[in-house]
């Protein structure tokens, strides 16, 4: 079986416990305003336009985005960092994108690193089918599960999906026994509001000393906006100022003084 995949990270230290060689798969059935991958999104190979500067000249190269591997070519990828993966007790992470649109390959890839011993790691936004979940779920070590905002309209407006199934396999996971890392993203003018904190804190808080191992707050920022145009798509967030470390760091003791474990960044 093939994949598609439109980048490897190796050497990840963000993307789950210590070293880790992350798989970026294409395709995901939302559209957030911030996304910072937007060549994750479509789930097809694309051909775009790369503009290459050698001193003062401008070059156009065409660029294809996406690339088919088999189970087996990840592992072989993945078994060049073997010492650190293991000194580091890291793993390899499956990110996007959204990985669970490719479930059947995933399930496939997930089931080898694990016949290897090697830990798992899902990164996902969560909206996918109870049935997708359920035959992921024994492959998976640890979920990177994103929690975006409680309010089913507005979340459905700024990411073109409502949070209900979102949150419903939020909960499924956990009552599986699955460990969890929450990732919030801090998007000004979405979520970080007085109101919206507060409902997240409490979210989150509510579930305490289940196997929610931690919160991550990612902060908003515009690295992935030069890419949209390159993609033809709109980027809505032109105006939107990325939140100040003092800002973060405010809404770390928020939640933390709740007794969440939290941390800024992934
Ligand atoms: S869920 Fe993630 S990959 Fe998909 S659009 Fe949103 S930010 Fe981008």
């Amino acid at each position: 079986m093939k994949g598609l995949i439109f980048n490897i990270k190796r050497y990840a230290i963000h993307d789950g416990p210590g070293i880790r060689v992350t798989f970026f798969m294409k395709g995901c059935p939302l559209g957030c305003w911030w996304c910072h991958n937007p060549e994750g999104i479509s789930k097809d190979v694309q051909e775009v336009e790369r503009v290459d500067r050698i001193g003062d000249k401008e070059f156009t190269v065409n660029e294809k985005v996406g690339k088919y591997y088999t189970e087996a070519e990840l592992l072989d990828i993945a078994k060049k960092d073997m010492v650190f993966i293991e000194e580091s007790g890291g793993g390899v992470t499956f990110s996007g994108g959204e990985p669970l649109v490719q479930d059947d390959f995933l399930s496939e890839a997930l089931k080898l690193f694990r016949n290897e011993g090697i830990h798992t790691v899902v990164d996902t936004s969560g909206y996918a089918r109870r049935s997708v979940i359920d035959k992921i779920l024994p492959l998976t070590d640890l979920f990177l599960f994103d929690i975006k905002h409680l309010d089913p309209a507005k979340h459905k407006k700024f990411t073109g999906v409502s949070n209900d199934l979102i949150l419903a396999n939020y909960k499924h996971i956990l009552e599986k026994g699955k460990k969890v890392i929450i990732r919030i993203p801090l998007i000004p003018g979405f979520n970080d509001d007085e109101g919206q904190l507060n409902a997240l804190r409490d979210f989150v808080a509510g579930r305490q000393g289940t196997n929610i191992e931690r919160v991550d707050l990612l902060p908003y920022h515009r690295i992935g906006s030069s890419k949209y145009r390159k993609f033809k798509l709109e980027y809505r967030m032109q105006n939107i100022e990325q939140p100040s470390a003092r800002r973060m760091n405010e809404v770390k003791d928020f939640f933390a003084a709740s007794g969440v474990n939290v941390k800024i960044g992934g």
